[in-house]
């Protein structure tokens, strides 16, 4: 059985796994009064034997960590050689998220540690199911996928959120890497349900690979536009400014000029790869 717990938070999804008075807790977090919902909740249905699974380590989804401390943590493997800058770096993020909100009480937020680390496809048998990792960078250095085998069910993190476009802080030619191998773990595992790390879940395997052929399409066509305009003479800021036009900034969230960003630091690597297979088979 699945309950999700949705943040204030950008729709950060918190999960519940469970089955009899055994549960797997993914991404804990966002705000207190959050995660003594998800508290009250495992106490309620005397979930007693926890175990908590990371996607990834970026502040919204490690929040809510040092709660549930007490309990085995599993990650992928990525996460260990997370530079300790980058560790801090998430932390001071999560604090202040947390003093936005009035919150003085910081001192027990933690970076998650010890984790058990698992290598992709290794499977973690915990009764009655079982749950298996995938590192897929790209949103971040450290972002892994969580699949349940048993549930035909992924855990996709900070990939296939139901914003508009994809979120690509960390690597866009990773990213796309990624999405290819998401494509090809719905087939191996037959996945039909998949809660991302914010926003609506897909419920059906169409519902999924519509998801992953949209952050396709919209990754492709930035990385084609790039490479146009930097090889008709674009460069520095003119060349931001021509790839920020491609999806203009509306109200909200919108994670566009990010993606330019993180696209442009690996500008030289996209223009080295002139033939570059975009198909996904
Ligand atoms: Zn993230």
């Amino acid at each position: 059985m699945l309950r999700r717990f949705s943040s204030q938070f950008l729709g950060m999804n918190s999960a519940v796994v469970y089955q009899g008075n055994t549960a797997y807790l993914v991404d804990p977090g966002v705000f207190p009064w959050e995660i003594e919902r998800i508290e009250r909740f495992l106490e309620k249905e005397s979930l007693s034997h926890l175990t908590v699974l990371l996607t990834h380590t970026h502040g919204d989804h490690i929040s809510g960590w040092h709660r549930f401390r007490k309990h085995p943590t599993y990650g992928h493997r990525a996460i260990q050689s997370k530079p300790l800058a980058m560790r801090e770096n998430d932390l001071k993020y999560l604090k202040g998220m947390w003093r936005k909100q009035g919150i003085e009480e910081l001192d027990q937020l933690a970076f998650p540690e010890p984790i058990h680390y698992l290598e992709n496809g290794s499977l973690q048998p915990i009764p009655p199911y079982s749950f298996t990792l995938y590192h897929v960078p790209g949103h971040s250095v450290d972002m892994s996928v969580i699949i349940i085998p048993e549930e035909e069910m992924i855990f996709s993190g900070d990939m296939l959120i139901q914003t508009p476009l994809p979120f690509i802080l960390h690597s866009t030619y990773q990213y796309w890497h990624s999405l290819k191998l998401l494509k090809q773990l719905v087939h191996q595992y037959n996945l039909r349900c998949l809660v991302p790390g914010h926003g609506k879940p897909a419920k059906t395997q169409e519902e999924i690979l519509r998801r992953i052929e949209h952050e396709r399409h919209y990754l492709r066509q930035l990385v084609w536009q790039g490479i146009k305009y930097a090889r008709a003479g674009y460069s520095g800021d003119e060349l931001r400014q021509q790839l920020y036009q491609l999806y203009p900034d509306n109200s909200g969230f919108h994670p566009h000029q990010t993606n330019v960003q993180t696209f442009l630091r690996e500008l030289d690597l996209w223009l080295a790869k002139e033939n570059f297979n975009w198909e996904m088979e």
